[in-house]
């Protein structure tokens, strides 16, 4: 049986990873859940899996589940009640967890992520902005304790079964796909009016907030450049990226002969999370096969890296090194929260992230107090763009 933690357990990743599980009742138990605020969620949660350990966001949601799960009978002592920081450290540091599925998102999923690996756990990465931040030193750990980071970014899942049909060193390069988000067909001067509502109907994928606002900047895809150059030791000139609207290739690896692999599947994330959690077997799945007779015609084309400067942003970040793409998630963070708070429009995302990169100079980061300082300072400088902008937008 694989014991598992799950960071985040309320998202989007965190809920098709327990459909996942729970699909699997023999294989699979819950020793850990983390959530943020969504108490009612987790409640339910709980109930269905009875995990020795849970945590929330901070105190409060904490008292709050407690209360709920009390009045609903629950049995308090089989689980332990943590939060914060903290409280997500013991869900995944849980000495029976050997599997850390890890879905918080943002930069808050990095601390946990990593005191799992220095405890030698298997990791199930599905939180990027921890190896866009810290990817080297995620690296180096996994290396010295001897385990796998196996990603459940549905890129990177495709890359790392491509890469199974072949040596690292008959490698070329690695192809991202993208679907181009909800702005593909959109004008760039059309680009400066687009609403909240529109950002966030992304047209093939149901996701987060955060990581559907990161899809249509094509943020997504330049934090995912990041990640794959981490996870897979390549230069930013051995990741390309091509949009392909209809998702059904999740990603490519060219090899030196000429070779193209590519996976594909139904856009589920169910898929690459069950890959990750019975990695190095496969196991049968419940949803049904990719129906290719019912497939619309694929389509590949070049970014518009003038129109989506995101991404060019991301590989500015990746060939700077160093502190830079810590630098570069932590401003796109709070760019995101201002923008889905109505503070600012979709076009100054870019130019917040751009104008904090110009005044930072990267750092080595081979140490992980020298990445949350750089994560630290980067939010401050953007929080002040962001503040900048807003002031300017309501005085329009
Ligand atoms: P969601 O927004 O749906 O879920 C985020 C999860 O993180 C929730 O459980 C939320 O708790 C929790 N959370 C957020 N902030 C904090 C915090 N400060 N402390 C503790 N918990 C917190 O995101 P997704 O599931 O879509 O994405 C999760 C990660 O996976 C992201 O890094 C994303 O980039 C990556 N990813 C997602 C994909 C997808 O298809 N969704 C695909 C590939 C990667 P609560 O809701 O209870 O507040």
């Amino acid at each position: 049986m694989k014991i598992i933690s799950v960071l985040g357990s309320t998202g989007s990743i965190g809920t098709n990873t327990l459909k996942v599980t729970s699909s699997f009742p023999k294989a699979f138990r819950v020793a850990g859940l983390s959530g943020g605020n969504n108490v009612a969620l987790l409640a339910r949660q709980i109930e269905e899996t009875r995990p020795e350990v849970a945590s929330c966001g901070n105190e409060r949601a904490s008292a709050e589940l407690q209360s709920l799960l009390r009045q609903r009978g629950y049995r308090m002592a089989r689980t332990r009640f943590v939060h914060g920081v903290e409280g997500h450290i013991e869900v995944s540091c849980h000495p029976q967890t050997s599997i850390v599925l890890s879905a918080i998102s943002g930069a808050a999923g990095l601390i946990p992520t990593y005191r799992a690996l220095e405890l030698g756990k298997s990791i199930a990465l599905a939180t990027k902005e921890a190896m866009v931040m810290a990817g080297e030193l995620m690296m180096r750990k996994s290396r010295e304790k001897q385990v796998e980071i196996v990603p459940v970014d549905s890129e990177h899942n495709a890359i790392h079964q491509c890469l199974r049909g072949g040596r690292r060193q008959e490698v070329k390069r690695l192809i991202l796909t993208a679907s181009g988000g909800p702005f593909r067909e959109t004008p760039k001067e059309r680009l400066s009016s687009v609403t909240l509502e529109q950002a966030l109907n992304h047209p093939t994928w149901r996701m987060g907030r955060k990581i559907t606002i990161d899809s249509a900047t094509l943020m997504n895809k330049g934090l995912e450049v990041i990640e794959a150059s981490r996870l897979f030791s390549v230069t930013a000139e051995e990741i390309g990226v091509v949009v392909h609207p209809q998702s059904v290739i999740h990603s490519m690896v060219e090899f030196k002969d000429g070779s193209l692999l590519a996976q594909m599947g139904l856009t589920d994330m169910r898929i690459p999370i069950q890959y990750a959690l019975t990695y190095p077997e496969r196991w049968d799945t419940p949803l049904p096969s990719l129906d290719l007779y019912g497939l619309p015609k694929l389509e590949f084309h070049k970014p518009d890296l003038d129109k989506f400067p995101c991404l060019g942003l991301a590989y500015r970040a990746l060939r700077a090194g160093g502190t830079a793409p810590a630098v570069l998630n932590a401003a796109n963070e709070v760019a995101v929260e201002a923008f889905l708070n109505r503070g600012i429009a979709y076009q100054e995302i870019p130019q917040i992230i751009e104008s904090v990169l110009d005044v930072h100079t990267p750092q080595d980061s081979s140490d992980l107090e020298t990445v949350l300082k750089a994560d630290a300072w980067a939010r401050e400088e953007a929080r002040a763009c962001s503040r900048i902008t807003a002031q300017a937008i309501s005085r329009r």
